[in-house]
């Protein structure tokens, strides 16, 4: 017997952890990891969740950098001014990505994701709307945003900040926003419209530049001059580099500002987002609090205070260590593998594709419905078949008015081979011939769905 027992032959291992109150006295480090560890196990494998947008797979380096800067606090910008010289430097390099007309000098920064950086979005919106009708002597107490069916991060922007949210609903023969609907929509109290490059429930780019143009003629007819926010959580990483073409960005003159999620497609590990302006005016100046360092008066709009550097500097890492070919390459090869399931998928004769994996038409994912004549089981069993081998597969309603069509959804992240693709592929066979065997109930209604799938866009 060695001098220290084995942690699990400890007395503190019988009496396990605390889970309600802070006990007067603490136990053994490596046991109290285990034990931890231990209970952690019940949680999903990262890696076959199929259904959240962030990413879950990181090299080495990614994992040496959060250790190297683990201890550092990003506000602390005199302490640590070079996790703050690479914040610029990634904000420009974004904003040069997004075609900004000045890159090197116009307003962004770093967030704990689109979340927040949706906020300050929106906040800018705000404040410039209220500024123009305040200049104009006319009232500033009704604004209104204008969107698709959004992330629920703008719904929370709207309630938190009294805004009104005017929604355009999905519809069978519409999936959300588009240039024809809007004029319902806007009016003088619009502070901007908010198009989504790759729609949660849709996995769709919404066409930025036509709804660019339908306001441009609005504003000839009306006079309103509403400006566009793209939520980009997911595109504004990806469209850029596999579809440069693709225009959506800072090259429409109405774009003022885009925010997208570094933990998404920027393929940063999770906590980091991105806000950039399309010039340094479109960032209204009473949303800017001065602080000094290093001798210079830095501009700050967050809305959090201290937070971890190193998602930031992992960042920085990727576009450096990828450049626009390795993200153009990784990008292809999950558009591929989300083809690949979508074509095996069909030959299954079950399902039908809802969204097919095209990247002109939005982000890396597949989904599906299931055709009317099958009886053995719904999406949502086969969803809770395939968590047996470990998939996590979002199966959901659509939203209310397309709540008859239920969708099974797979985002393809990094790290997401075509062996899996395979291992995946053989996984929905198993599970369809278990279903022939064992023939389960059907019943897919709308309250069903919302009590499988929250709607959060994760
Ligand atoms: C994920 C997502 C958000 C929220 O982003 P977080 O980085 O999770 O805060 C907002 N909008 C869209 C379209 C999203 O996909």
């Amino acid at each position: 017997m060695s001098e220290k027992l084995d942690i699990y032959g400890l007395a503190a291992a019988r009496e396990g952890l605390s889970n309600n109150i802070i006990r007067e006295h603490g136990i053994d480090g490596d046991l109290t990891y285990n034990l931890i560890k231990d209970e952690l196990l019940l949680d999903g494998n990262s890696r076959q969740n199929l259904s959240t947008f962030c990413q879950t797979w990181m090299e080495d380096n990614i994992h040496k950098i959060m250790e190297d800067c683990i201890d550092k606090n990003m506000i602390d910008k005199d302490e640590y001014p070079m996790t703050a010289e690479i914040e610029k430097r990634c904000v420009e390099m974004i904003a040069d990505l997004w075609h900004s007309p000045e890159p090197a000098k116009t307003a962004g920064c770093s967030t704990t994701g689109s979340s927040e950086a949706a906020m300050l979005g929106g906040l800018a919106m705000k404040f410039n709307w209220r500024n123009k009708r305040k200049a104009e002597g006319k009232p500033y107490d009704k604004p209104n945003i204008v969107t698709g069916p959004v992330q629920v991060c703008w719904q929370k922007f709207a309630r938190y900040f009294d805004v009104e949210i005017r929604e355009v609903s999905i519809e069978a023969t519409r999936l959300g926003l588009d240039a024809d609907i809007l004029s319902q929509y806007v009016d003088e109290n619009t502070i901007g419209v908010v198009p989504t490059l790759g729609v949660t429930f849709t996995c769709h780019y919404e066409p930025v530049a036509e709804i660019c143009a339908a306001l441009d003629k609005i504003q000839a007819e009306k006079g309103w001059d509403i400006p566009v926010h793209v939520d980009g959580a997911s595109g504004g990483f990806i469209a850029p580099f596999i579809e440069p073409d693709l225009v959506w960005d800072f090259r429409l003159a109405r774009v003022k500002s885009v925010n997208a999620s570094g933990h998404k497609f920027g393929l940063a590990p999770l906590g980091v987002g991105w806000v950039v302006w399309r010039e340094w005016k479109d960032m209204p100046e009473d949303m800017i609090f001065w602080v000094n360092y290093l001798g210079g008066n830095m501009p700050t709009f967050a809305l959090n205070f201290s937070r971890p550097g190193g998602q930031i500097v992992a960042q920085y890492y990727l576009f450096n260590r990828l450049g626009k070919e390795g993200y153009r390459t990784i990008m292809q090869n999950l558009y591929g593998a989300a083809q690949y399931i979508g074509k095996e998928i069909v030959k299954l004769g079950d399902f039908e594709i809802f969204f097919d994996g095209d990247p002109k038409k939005g982000i890396p994912a597949i989904s599906w419905t299931q055709k009317a004549d099958q009886k053995n089981y719904s999406l949502y069993d086969l969803s809770d078949r395939l968590r047996m081998r470990g998939w996590q597969v979002a199966a959901y309603s659509m939203l209310p008015n397309m709540q008859e069509t239920v969708i099974m959804r797979l985002v393809l992240r990094h790290g997401f081979s075509m062996n899996m693709a395979d291992m995946f592929i053989n996984d929905v066979k198993r599970s369809l011939e278990y279903f022939e065997k064992h023939p389960v109930a059907v019943t897919q209604t709308a309250g069903e769905a919302n009590a499988h799938f929250d709607h959060s866009g994760r």
